[in-house]
């Protein structure tokens, strides 16, 4: 299904659709509240932007640096070009210490890799620990959304679900009661796993370490008692110095959730005794867009959610109609680069309202992003030729005033004449809204009576 065709589908309980857009929108509100707090937000706000302009234009010079860093401090660093590398060195690590069975934290690189469904085809039992994450993985799908992975499930539906699969009394709905059942079950995992996996929000190029930001303690948990920690990260995720931290966690917690800062940011630079750590850094198309000038700025981006809890089409068609790892808006500018073919349709979900690029903590153009994909898509021949042509239509009679002003009267002849030809059930726009009465005159004739007058 296509983004439109997936969002039919989410919008016919109109419930749910309804609390998805208030929910997210109340989460938009928490960060305005959080950011009007500080009065140097736009100034954070630039220095980011800056920060990570400075990481990506250096690249190069910086994973090098953090690379020879981590390997100092006793890290072992693997180096992979696309998500099947990445998942053949998880594996391949896994082998070596004789586990099959692994915990992981929220990491969305790893959905992007497919690595759950990997592993699980070679033998290996992979338990997400982040909360939402876990609901999404015992329902056999994907998240739906980067920071809140089951924004759209209701709190009914996950006492079903854990009934079935954790034991919990049936009908039982109280969020506590829920969360520790979960906890409980999380925690005999936690115990007897001996490898985890957690993904990486900033890796220091300067000191070699890594910090992994949560507000359940799942990942420490994980990564503390294992006897491997994997930590797998896109190469985007480098920042210069330690001082640079600051700046970041101040802006990811504020626009993710409203909170001044996330629960556990926790600071991981060598293996404790005993304990084996790895770093596996992924590339994963990230170079190709590195590559398109206009597409670059989007490899700032911090995955907070900010972006997706303001999109009114992301609010009111749900993260799985973006039908890939990341949605929203950012998803879109990311996906075409992966696979342009496959999620030409994204870019073209969205109202191009600007909000997103408003709330953006590293100050991404993206709804000019968006705009310009549509572009390129077009050009590339990825877009359905209904529109294309309907595009050509609407361009020939805009670029002719004649023709303009003959269209127009022809449209509010037929509007009052004969309506049915507009409002009806075949039309797609006027299936939920109700079409203007006609006005008598244009704004033109309008304009020049009033002149004559
Ligand atoms: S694009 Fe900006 S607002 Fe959206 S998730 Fe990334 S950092 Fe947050």
């Amino acid at each position: 299904m296509n983004h439109s065709e997936a969002a039919e589908k989410f919008t016919e309980d109109v419930d749910r659709t309804t609390w998805h857009d208030k929910t997210l929108w109340f989460v938009r509100e928490k960060r305005d509240k959080a950011v009007f707090q500080i009065p140097e937000w736009e100034a954070l706000r630039e220095a980011a932007s800056r920060i990570k302009h400075n990481a990506l234009s250096n690249l190069d010079e910086y994973l090098l640096e953090f690379e020879q860093n981590a390997v100092k401090n006793g890290v072992k660093v693997h180096w992979a070009a696309d998500g099947h590398e990445h998942n053949e060195i998880v594996l391949q690590i896994l082998k070596e210490t004789g586990a099959t069975q692994m915990v992981k934290s929220k990491s969305m690189l790893t959905e992007e890799c497919h690595l759950n469904e990997f592993l699980l085809e070679k033998g290996v039992d992979v338990v997400d620990t982040d909360l939402g994450e876990r609901v999404v993985q015992l329902a056999n799908e994907p998240p739906s959304h980067i920071v809140m992975p089951c924004i759209h499930w209701k709190k009914e539906e996950i006492g079903e679900l854990f009934h079935e699969h954790l034991g919990t009394e049936k009908g039982a709905s109280d969020p506590k009661y829920l969360a520790e059942a979960a906890r409980q079950h999380l925690r005999e995992k936690f115990m007897t796993r001996r490898a985890a996996l957690t993904g990486v929000n900033f890796a220091v190029a300067e000191t070699g370490g890594f910090v992994v930001c949560t507000n359940e303690g799942n990942a420490d948990m994980g990564a503390h008692l294992a006897d491997v920690h994997i930590a797998s990260m896109g190469i985007e995720k480098i920042i210069p110095k330690a001082r640079h931290l600051g700046v970041f966690l101040r802006l990811l917690a504020r626009s993710a959730t409203g909170q001044p800062v996330t629960t556990y940011s926790s600071h991981f630079h060598r293996p404790r005794k005993g304990q084996t750590m790895h770093i596996i850094i992924v590339d994963n198309g990230r170079t190709t867009q590195l590559g398109r000038p206009d597409f670059r700025n989007s490899l700032k981006c911090i995955r907070c959610g900010a972006c997706m809890n303001t999109c009114p089409v992301y609010r009111r068609s749900g993260g799985h109609s973006y039908h890939n790892a990341v949605a929203g808006p950012i998803g879109s500018i990311l996906a075409p680069n992966l696979d342009m073919r496959k999620n030409a349709d994204l870019p073209f979900a969205s109202t191009l309202c600007g909000s997103c690029s408003n709330v953006c903590p590293v100050k991404i153009d993206i709804h000019d992003q968006l705009y310009k994909w549509r572009q390129v898509l077009t050009a590339e021949g990825y877009v359905d030729s209904a529109k294309k042509q309907g595009m050509k239509l609407m361009a020939s009679v805009l670029s002719n005033p004649k023709l303009y002003r003959f269209s127009g009267k022809a449209g509010r002849t037929m509007m009052r004449f004969a309506p049915f030809s507009v409002s009806n059930p075949l039309n797609p726009w006027y299936k939920q809204r109700e079409m203007p009465e006609p006005p008598k005159e244009s704004f033109r004739e309008w304009y020049v009576n009033r002149e004559k007058k």
